[in-house]
Protein backbone atom coordinates (compact mmCIF):
# COMPACT_ATOMS: atom_id res chain seq x y z
CA UNK A 1 0.00 0.00 0.00
CA UNK A 2 1.09 3.48 -0.87
CA UNK A 3 -1.12 6.45 0.52
CA UNK A 4 1.34 8.46 -2.06
CA UNK A 5 -1.10 7.15 -4.73
CA UNK A 6 -3.26 9.76 -6.58
CA UNK A 7 -6.79 7.91 -7.86
CA UNK A 8 -8.86 10.01 -10.55
CA UNK A 9 -11.77 8.47 -11.43
CA UNK A 10 -13.77 9.86 -14.47
CA UNK A 11 -17.04 9.95 -14.96
CA UNK A 12 -18.53 10.52 -18.31
CA UNK A 13 -21.95 12.66 -17.74
CA UNK A 14 -24.56 12.72 -20.75
CA UNK A 15 -27.95 14.34 -19.12
CA UNK A 16 -27.71 12.96 -16.07
CA UNK A 17 -29.60 14.75 -13.97
CA UNK A 18 -31.42 12.04 -12.75
CA UNK A 19 -28.90 9.89 -11.58
CA UNK A 20 -26.25 12.36 -10.92
CA UNK A 21 -26.97 13.37 -6.79
CA UNK A 22 -26.52 9.83 -6.27
CA UNK A 23 -23.65 9.00 -7.82
CA UNK A 24 -21.64 12.01 -7.08
CA UNK A 25 -22.44 10.06 -2.84
CA UNK A 26 -21.51 6.96 -3.75
CA UNK A 27 -18.53 8.23 -5.36
CA UNK A 28 -17.74 10.41 -2.62
CA UNK A 29 -18.29 7.56 -0.04
CA UNK A 30 -15.84 5.02 -1.58
CA UNK A 31 -12.95 7.57 -2.56
CA UNK A 32 -13.37 8.92 1.26
CA UNK A 33 -12.79 5.59 2.43
CA UNK A 34 -9.79 4.45 0.33
CA UNK A 35 -8.29 7.88 1.71
CA UNK A 36 -9.24 7.50 5.38
CA UNK A 37 -7.90 3.83 5.43
CA UNK A 38 -4.58 5.52 3.59
CA UNK A 39 -4.67 3.54 0.90
CA UNK A 40 -4.53 6.10 -1.60
CA UNK A 41 -3.66 10.06 -1.30
CA UNK A 42 -5.49 12.24 0.01
CA UNK A 43 -5.06 14.68 -3.31
CA UNK A 44 -7.35 11.68 -4.68
CA UNK A 45 -10.19 13.16 -6.57
CA UNK A 46 -13.50 12.54 -8.81
CA UNK A 47 -13.68 13.93 -12.24
CA UNK A 48 -16.95 14.55 -13.75
CA UNK A 49 -16.70 15.06 -17.57
CA UNK A 50 -20.23 17.11 -19.17
CA UNK A 51 -20.35 15.80 -22.21
CA UNK A 52 -22.42 18.92 -23.22
CA UNK A 53 -25.70 17.70 -21.42
CA UNK A 54 -29.12 19.94 -22.04
CA UNK A 55 -30.50 19.43 -18.62
CA UNK A 56 -28.50 20.02 -15.38
CA UNK A 57 -25.96 17.73 -14.65
CA UNK A 58 -23.30 20.66 -15.50
CA UNK A 59 -24.91 22.63 -12.76
CA UNK A 60 -25.16 19.71 -10.10
CA UNK A 61 -20.96 19.10 -10.79
CA UNK A 62 -20.25 22.97 -10.21
CA UNK A 63 -22.01 23.34 -7.40
CA UNK A 64 -20.27 19.87 -6.00
CA UNK A 65 -16.79 20.89 -7.16
CA UNK A 66 -17.50 24.23 -5.05
CA UNK A 67 -18.57 22.24 -2.01
CA UNK A 68 -15.95 19.46 -2.36
CA UNK A 69 -12.18 19.82 -3.06
CA UNK A 70 -12.81 15.74 -3.98
CA UNK A 71 -14.34 16.63 -6.83
CA UNK A 72 -13.61 18.27 -10.21
CA UNK A 73 -16.08 19.08 -13.16
CA UNK A 74 -14.96 19.26 -16.69
CA UNK A 75 -17.80 20.95 -19.06
CA UNK A 76 -17.12 19.89 -22.65
CA UNK A 77 -18.65 22.69 -25.37
CA UNK A 78 -21.26 20.38 -26.55
CA UNK A 79 -22.18 16.68 -26.65
CA UNK A 80 -18.70 14.94 -28.57
CA UNK A 81 -19.97 11.49 -27.76
CA UNK A 82 -19.10 8.73 -25.05
CA UNK A 83 -15.39 7.30 -26.20
CA UNK A 84 -14.50 11.33 -26.50
CA UNK A 85 -15.76 12.00 -23.40
CA UNK A 86 -14.13 9.53 -21.71
CA UNK A 87 -10.26 10.93 -23.47
CA UNK A 88 -10.66 14.23 -22.60
CA UNK A 89 -11.09 13.01 -18.74
CA UNK A 90 -8.31 11.37 -18.79
CA UNK A 91 -6.07 13.51 -20.49
CA UNK A 92 -7.30 15.95 -18.55
CA UNK A 93 -6.12 13.95 -15.19
CA UNK A 94 -3.32 12.50 -16.94
CA UNK A 95 -0.51 14.85 -15.68
CA UNK A 96 -1.90 14.47 -11.92
CA UNK A 97 -2.92 10.57 -11.58
CA UNK A 98 -1.15 7.44 -10.84
CA UNK A 99 -4.19 5.58 -11.76
CA UNK A 100 -7.27 6.37 -13.50
CA UNK A 101 -10.71 4.64 -13.13
CA UNK A 102 -13.30 5.21 -15.37
CA UNK A 103 -17.13 4.36 -14.64
CA UNK A 104 -20.33 5.30 -15.90
CA UNK A 105 -22.50 7.98 -14.13
CA UNK A 106 -25.96 6.04 -14.03
CA UNK A 107 -24.63 3.17 -11.53
CA UNK A 108 -25.01 0.45 -13.93
CA UNK A 109 -21.33 -1.10 -12.76
CA UNK A 110 -20.29 -2.02 -9.18
CA UNK A 111 -18.72 0.63 -7.30
CA UNK A 112 -17.90 -1.69 -4.92
CA UNK A 113 -15.24 -3.14 -7.51
CA UNK A 114 -13.24 0.25 -7.31
CA UNK A 115 -11.42 -0.88 -4.32
CA UNK A 116 -10.79 -4.78 -6.01
CA UNK A 117 -8.95 -2.60 -9.27
CA UNK A 118 -6.62 -0.57 -6.39
CA UNK A 119 -5.66 -3.69 -5.01
CA UNK A 120 -5.04 -5.11 -8.42
CA UNK A 121 -3.17 -2.13 -9.16
CA UNK A 122 -1.10 -2.49 -6.30
CA UNK A 123 -0.11 -5.97 -7.37
CA UNK A 124 1.12 -4.28 -10.56
CA UNK A 125 -1.38 -4.57 -13.18
CA UNK A 126 -1.34 -1.83 -15.23
CA UNK A 127 -4.97 -2.79 -16.73
CA UNK A 128 -7.92 -3.64 -14.84
CA UNK A 129 -11.16 -4.46 -16.59
CA UNK A 130 -13.82 -4.86 -14.95
CA UNK A 131 -16.02 -7.65 -16.82
CA UNK A 132 -20.37 -8.45 -15.88
CA UNK A 133 -20.69 -11.48 -14.84
CA UNK A 134 -24.17 -11.76 -16.57
CA UNK A 135 -26.52 -9.50 -18.67
CA UNK A 136 -29.48 -10.56 -16.45
CA UNK A 137 -30.39 -6.61 -16.14
CA UNK A 138 -30.53 -6.16 -19.80
CA UNK A 139 -33.10 -6.05 -21.85
CA UNK A 140 -33.61 -9.13 -24.08
CA UNK A 141 -32.77 -6.50 -26.85
CA UNK A 142 -29.72 -5.34 -25.71
CA UNK A 143 -28.00 -8.71 -24.50
CA UNK A 144 -28.67 -10.71 -27.81
CA UNK A 145 -27.53 -7.89 -29.94
CA UNK A 146 -24.36 -7.10 -27.50
CA UNK A 147 -23.85 -11.17 -27.91
CA UNK A 148 -23.61 -10.64 -31.55
CA UNK A 149 -21.34 -7.59 -31.24
CA UNK A 150 -18.63 -9.34 -29.36
CA UNK A 151 -19.04 -12.90 -31.86
CA UNK A 152 -18.46 -10.61 -34.73
CA UNK A 153 -15.70 -8.91 -34.02
CA UNK A 154 -14.21 -11.70 -32.58
CA UNK A 155 -14.58 -13.72 -35.96
CA UNK A 156 -12.91 -10.29 -37.37
CA UNK A 157 -9.59 -10.41 -35.65
CA UNK A 158 -10.16 -8.56 -33.01
CA UNK A 159 -9.40 -8.60 -29.78
CA UNK A 160 -12.28 -7.82 -26.89
CA UNK A 161 -12.16 -8.71 -23.71
CA UNK A 162 -15.61 -10.34 -23.72
CA UNK A 163 -18.29 -8.13 -21.69
CA UNK A 164 -16.16 -5.32 -20.38
CA UNK A 165 -17.72 -1.88 -20.84
CA UNK A 166 -15.77 1.04 -20.01
CA UNK A 167 -15.42 0.27 -16.30
CA UNK A 168 -11.37 0.02 -15.99
CA UNK A 169 -8.91 1.12 -13.94
CA UNK A 170 -5.57 2.00 -16.22
CA UNK A 171 -2.05 2.85 -14.58
CA UNK A 172 -0.01 6.12 -15.02
CA UNK A 173 2.24 4.11 -18.11
CA UNK A 174 -1.22 3.29 -19.27
CA UNK A 175 -2.66 6.38 -19.68
CA UNK A 176 0.33 7.44 -21.09
CA UNK A 177 0.78 5.04 -23.75
CA UNK A 178 -3.00 5.37 -24.36
CA UNK A 179 -2.54 8.90 -25.59
CA UNK A 180 -0.31 8.07 -28.13
CA UNK A 181 -3.54 6.80 -29.83
CA UNK A 182 -4.76 10.19 -31.74
CA UNK A 183 -6.78 8.04 -34.09
CA UNK A 184 -10.47 10.84 -34.69
CA UNK A 185 -12.60 7.31 -33.82
CA UNK A 186 -11.21 5.76 -30.75
CA UNK A 187 -12.95 2.76 -29.89
CA UNK A 188 -11.25 2.56 -26.37
CA UNK A 189 -12.09 -0.84 -25.26
CA UNK A 190 -10.03 -1.90 -29.04
CA UNK A 191 -7.16 0.29 -28.29
CA UNK A 192 -6.49 -1.09 -24.59
CA UNK A 193 -5.45 -5.06 -25.08
CA UNK A 194 -3.26 -3.26 -27.77
CA UNK A 195 -1.16 -1.68 -24.93
CA UNK A 196 0.26 -5.11 -24.26
CA UNK A 197 -0.05 -3.89 -20.77
CA UNK A 198 0.00 -7.14 -17.67
CA UNK A 199 -3.78 -6.91 -17.09
CA UNK A 200 -6.40 -8.42 -14.54
CA UNK A 201 -9.86 -9.14 -14.61
CA UNK A 202 -12.41 -7.97 -11.87
CA UNK A 203 -15.90 -9.77 -11.88
CA UNK A 204 -19.28 -8.03 -11.07
CA UNK A 205 -22.62 -7.66 -11.62
CA UNK A 206 -24.09 -4.93 -13.01
CA UNK A 207 -27.12 -3.44 -12.21
CA UNK A 208 -30.07 -1.97 -14.17
CA UNK A 209 -29.49 1.70 -14.74
CA UNK A 210 -30.60 3.50 -10.95
CA UNK A 211 -32.03 6.30 -12.88
CA UNK A 212 -32.45 8.44 -16.34
CA UNK A 213 -32.56 6.35 -19.73
CA UNK A 214 -29.98 4.71 -21.51
CA UNK A 215 -28.03 7.65 -23.84
CA UNK A 216 -27.43 4.56 -26.38
CA UNK A 217 -30.31 4.81 -28.17
CA UNK A 218 -30.63 2.09 -31.05
CA UNK A 219 -29.17 4.65 -33.83
CA UNK A 220 -26.37 5.34 -31.45
CA UNK A 221 -25.63 2.06 -30.88
CA UNK A 222 -25.51 0.61 -34.51
CA UNK A 223 -23.16 3.61 -35.21
CA UNK A 224 -20.80 2.54 -32.26
CA UNK A 225 -20.76 -1.43 -33.21
CA UNK A 226 -19.91 -0.19 -36.91
CA UNK A 227 -17.26 2.34 -35.78
CA UNK A 228 -15.79 -0.49 -33.41
CA UNK A 229 -15.60 -3.06 -36.35
CA UNK A 230 -13.97 -0.80 -39.25
CA UNK A 231 -11.93 0.81 -37.08
CA UNK A 232 -9.87 -2.48 -36.19
CA UNK A 233 -10.51 -4.68 -39.20
CA UNK A 234 -11.09 -4.65 -42.98
CA UNK A 235 -12.80 -8.17 -42.98
CA UNK A 236 -15.89 -6.51 -44.48
CA UNK A 237 -14.08 -5.17 -47.41
CA UNK A 238 -12.55 -8.87 -47.92
CA UNK A 239 -15.76 -9.94 -47.36
CA UNK A 240 -17.64 -7.90 -50.18
CA UNK A 241 -14.78 -8.85 -52.79
CA UNK A 242 -15.03 -12.69 -51.77
CA UNK A 243 -19.21 -12.29 -52.44
CA UNK A 244 -18.00 -10.34 -55.80
CA UNK A 245 -15.84 -13.04 -57.25
CA UNK A 246 -18.44 -15.46 -56.33
CA UNK A 247 -21.10 -13.53 -58.14
CA UNK A 248 -18.92 -13.53 -61.28
CA UNK A 249 -18.20 -16.98 -61.19
CA UNK A 250 -22.17 -17.77 -61.05
CA UNK A 251 -22.90 -15.56 -63.72
CA UNK A 252 -19.92 -17.47 -65.85
CA UNK A 253 -21.69 -20.65 -64.92
CA UNK A 254 -25.45 -18.75 -66.36
CA UNK A 255 -23.89 -18.07 -69.35
CA UNK A 256 -22.33 -21.51 -70.05
CA UNK A 257 -26.08 -23.00 -69.88
CA UNK A 258 -27.54 -20.14 -71.88
CA UNK A 259 -25.29 -20.92 -74.05
CA UNK A 260 -25.76 -24.37 -74.10
CA UNK A 261 -29.51 -24.01 -74.34
CA UNK A 262 -28.86 -21.65 -77.12
CA UNK A 263 -27.14 -24.83 -78.92
CA UNK A 264 -29.82 -26.52 -78.49
CA UNK A 265 -32.37 -24.53 -79.31
CA UNK A 266 -34.16 -24.06 -76.32
CA UNK A 267 -35.78 -20.54 -75.38
CA UNK A 268 -34.95 -18.96 -72.28
CA UNK A 269 -38.00 -18.12 -70.22
CA UNK A 270 -36.86 -17.40 -66.29
CA UNK A 271 -38.05 -13.70 -66.12
CA UNK A 272 -38.53 -13.94 -62.56
CA UNK A 273 -34.80 -15.59 -62.05
CA UNK A 274 -33.76 -12.59 -64.69
CA UNK A 275 -35.16 -9.83 -62.13
CA UNK A 276 -34.73 -10.97 -58.98
CA UNK A 277 -31.05 -11.23 -60.14
CA UNK A 278 -31.07 -7.36 -60.64
CA UNK A 279 -32.41 -6.43 -57.17
CA UNK A 280 -30.26 -8.80 -55.50
CA UNK A 281 -26.61 -8.00 -57.33
CA UNK A 282 -27.83 -4.63 -56.86
CA UNK A 283 -28.58 -4.64 -53.76
CA UNK A 284 -25.00 -6.49 -53.40
CA UNK A 285 -23.09 -3.81 -55.49
CA UNK A 286 -24.49 -1.12 -52.62
CA UNK A 287 -23.71 -2.44 -49.58
CA UNK A 288 -20.27 -3.11 -50.80
CA UNK A 289 -20.08 0.28 -51.87
CA UNK A 290 -21.39 1.56 -48.24
CA UNK A 291 -18.71 -0.95 -46.66
CA UNK A 292 -16.12 1.20 -49.01
CA UNK A 293 -17.60 4.06 -48.32
CA UNK A 294 -17.77 3.77 -44.32
CA UNK A 295 -14.06 3.22 -44.41
CA UNK A 296 -13.02 5.99 -47.30
CA UNK A 297 -15.43 7.96 -44.63
CA UNK A 298 -12.96 7.03 -42.18
CA UNK A 299 -9.77 7.83 -44.48
CA UNK A 300 -11.14 11.46 -44.30
CA UNK A 301 -12.21 12.00 -40.70
CA UNK A 302 -8.87 10.89 -40.03
CA UNK A 303 -6.84 12.90 -42.51
CA UNK A 304 -8.73 16.22 -40.57
CA UNK A 305 -7.41 15.06 -37.36
CA UNK A 306 -9.39 17.66 -35.78
CA UNK A 307 -9.41 17.72 -31.60
CA UNK A 308 -11.67 14.87 -30.18
CA UNK A 309 -12.93 17.30 -27.71
CA UNK A 310 -13.15 20.56 -26.64
CA UNK A 311 -13.19 21.70 -23.31
CA UNK A 312 -15.35 24.78 -22.37
CA UNK A 313 -14.68 24.89 -18.41
CA UNK A 314 -12.57 22.64 -16.22
CA UNK A 315 -12.59 23.78 -12.54
CA UNK A 316 -9.53 22.36 -11.85
CA UNK A 317 -7.91 25.57 -13.55
CA UNK A 318 -10.89 27.67 -13.50
CA UNK A 319 -10.34 31.18 -12.62
CA UNK A 320 -13.63 31.40 -11.16
CA UNK A 321 -12.52 28.52 -8.91
CA UNK A 322 -11.52 29.89 -5.55
CA UNK A 323 -9.65 26.43 -5.18
CA UNK A 324 -5.95 26.20 -5.88
CA UNK A 325 -5.37 23.93 -9.14
CA UNK A 326 -3.77 20.45 -8.46
N1 LIG B 1 -22.59 9.36 -22.26
C1 LIG B 1 -21.84 10.46 -22.64
N2 LIG B 1 -22.06 11.02 -23.89
C2 LIG B 1 -22.99 10.51 -24.75
C3 LIG B 1 -23.71 9.36 -24.36
C4 LIG B 1 -23.49 8.80 -23.11
O1 LIG B 1 -20.99 10.94 -21.89
O2 LIG B 1 -23.14 11.08 -25.84
C5 LIG B 1 -22.35 8.76 -20.92
C6 LIG B 1 -23.59 8.54 -20.06
O3 LIG B 1 -23.91 9.68 -19.31
C7 LIG B 1 -23.18 7.37 -19.19
C8 LIG B 1 -22.25 6.58 -20.09
O4 LIG B 1 -21.84 7.47 -21.12
O5 LIG B 1 -22.44 7.79 -18.05
C9 LIG B 1 -22.91 5.36 -20.68
O6 LIG B 1 -24.16 5.69 -21.27
P1 LIG B 1 -25.46 4.86 -20.96
O7 LIG B 1 -25.47 4.40 -19.53
O8 LIG B 1 -26.63 5.68 -21.37
O9 LIG B 1 -25.26 3.63 -21.94
P2 LIG B 1 -25.76 2.12 -21.70
O10 LIG B 1 -25.34 1.72 -20.32
O11 LIG B 1 -27.23 2.16 -21.86
O12 LIG B 1 -25.05 1.36 -22.76
MG1 LIG C 1 -25.62 2.64 -18.65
Amino acid sequence: MNEETLLSIVVPCYNEEAVLPETIKVLTKILESLVNEEIISSQSFILFVDDGSADKTWQLIRTQSEADSAIHGLKLSRNFGHQNALIAGIETVSDHADCVITIDADLQDDVRAIRTFVNKFYEGYDVVYGVRKGRDQDTFFKKYTALAFYKLIAKMGVNLVQNHADFRLLSRRAVREFMRYQEENLFIRGIIPLLGFRSAKVYYDRQKRYAGESKYPLKKMIQFAVDGITSFSIAPIKLVMSIGFLLVLVGGGIAVYAFLNWLMDHTISGWTSLILSIWIIGGMQLIAIGVIGEYIGKIFTETKKRPRYTIEINTMYDENNDKEPL
